[in-house]
């Protein structure tokens, strides 16, 4: 009861400064930040500022999610409202994929008109801003996921939106330590802008580390672009010798494969017996050498896409010089 007088104290505090004290209630909750909480309701909003103020309603009432720090609630139903909260998210998250697609696709068309356009750096800008949105959205469903299973084991919680900022507080400042090259030189879509835009003007060529296209900041380590360095991408499987077919990289080294043709060779390496014991199986790539397991092969599927690509546009080119050769025996 205590929270509930202060709360209705700390809004009429607000209500001089603002027209409608229930939007800027809103806007001005921490917990929401960036990402905005989809109003399920109008916090009893009908605009008419003098029935709040004069006859406080219980909230019990007509509760909802931005009502919901005062009011101790079941779990049936906060747990259908933050299913709601959930969606919302589901739906932003949507948009920021759709406008990465739109900041791949831009980007590539940029460097095919004018190579190293500048408008390419304001694209990629564009794109990070849309990752850390992204991140954003993520920090938040995975609170959600914690708060939904705290609400299913506790049967009921009188403090669900303290509960939800703070699990969102702890996972944003681990996520907002990290550098830029931590966030994105591993990322698929960072990968994807990047590759896309390099295969344009430079087919057949392995892409340099992502790291070019990062800048260093405090907390990189000073010779990031050398280790990385060595991560060339050529498409070509080291065993088979082959364009990737489902592609997998080895998480100790980098180094890409074609999922079944490194599984087999760990399997046939590990099969050989050595003093009794089961032989290692190494990176078969050049200079490489470290011990490879069926533990440390992931699946790759940006990089098969890009292999995918890379082989549709080899054939492009291929069937181009055969129609030339042709119109030219005509002729
Ligand atoms: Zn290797």
């Amino acid at each position: 009861m205590a929270r509930t007088a202060r709360t209705y104290a700390a809004r009429d505090g607000n209500a001089e400064a603002s027209g409608s004290r229930a939007r800027r209630r809103v806007e001005s909750s921490p917990a929401e930040e960036d990402v905005r909480v989809p109003a399920t309701q109008e916090p009893e909003g009908d605009g008419n500022d003098e029935d709040e103020e004069d006859e406080p309603q219980d909230p019990r009432e007509n509760w909802t999610i931005k009502t919901f720090k005062d009011v101790p609630i079941r779990s049936t139903v906060a747990i259908g409202e933050v299913r709601k909260l959930g969606d919302e998210l589901l739906k932003r998250e949507r948009m920021a994929e759709d406008s990465i697609q739109v900041a791949k696709e831009t980007a590539t068309a940029y460097e095919a008109a004018s190579p190293g356009d500048k408008v390419i750096d304001s694209i990629q800008k564009q794109l990070i801003d849309d990752l850390e949105a992204l991140a954003r959205i993520n920090i938040r469903k995975e609170a959600l996921e914690e708060l939904t299973t705290e609400l299913r084991t506790s049967g009921g919680m009188d403090d669900l939106w303290a509960f939800y900022k703070r699990s969102i507080q702890a996972r944003g400042a681990e996520y907002g330590e990290l550098t830029l090259r931590k966030k994105y030189a591993d990322n698929d879509h960072f990968k994807e802008f990047r590759a896309g835009i390099w295969e344009v003007n430079h087919e057949g060529e392995p892409i340099p580390p992502m790291t070019r296209w990062l800048e260093r900041q405090d907390g990189d380590p000073e010779d990031d672009d050398v280790e990385m360095g060595g991560t060339t991408q050529t498409y070509k499987c080291p065993i088979t010798m082959r364009v990737y077919e489902d592609a997998a990289k080895s998480t100790v080294c980098g180094h890409y494969y074609s999922y079944a043709a490194v599984l087999e060779l760990i399997g046939n390496a590990t099969r050989t017996q050595r003093q009794g014991r089961a032989a290692q199986a190494r990176c078969p790539v050049a200079g490489c050498n470290k011990v490879i397991t069926p533990d440390v092969i992931k699946k790759d599927p940006a990089m098969q896409r890009q292999a995918d690509a890379f082989v549709r546009r080899q054939r492009d080119r291929e069937e181009r010089e055969a129609a030339d050769e042709s119109y030219i025996e005509m002729e």
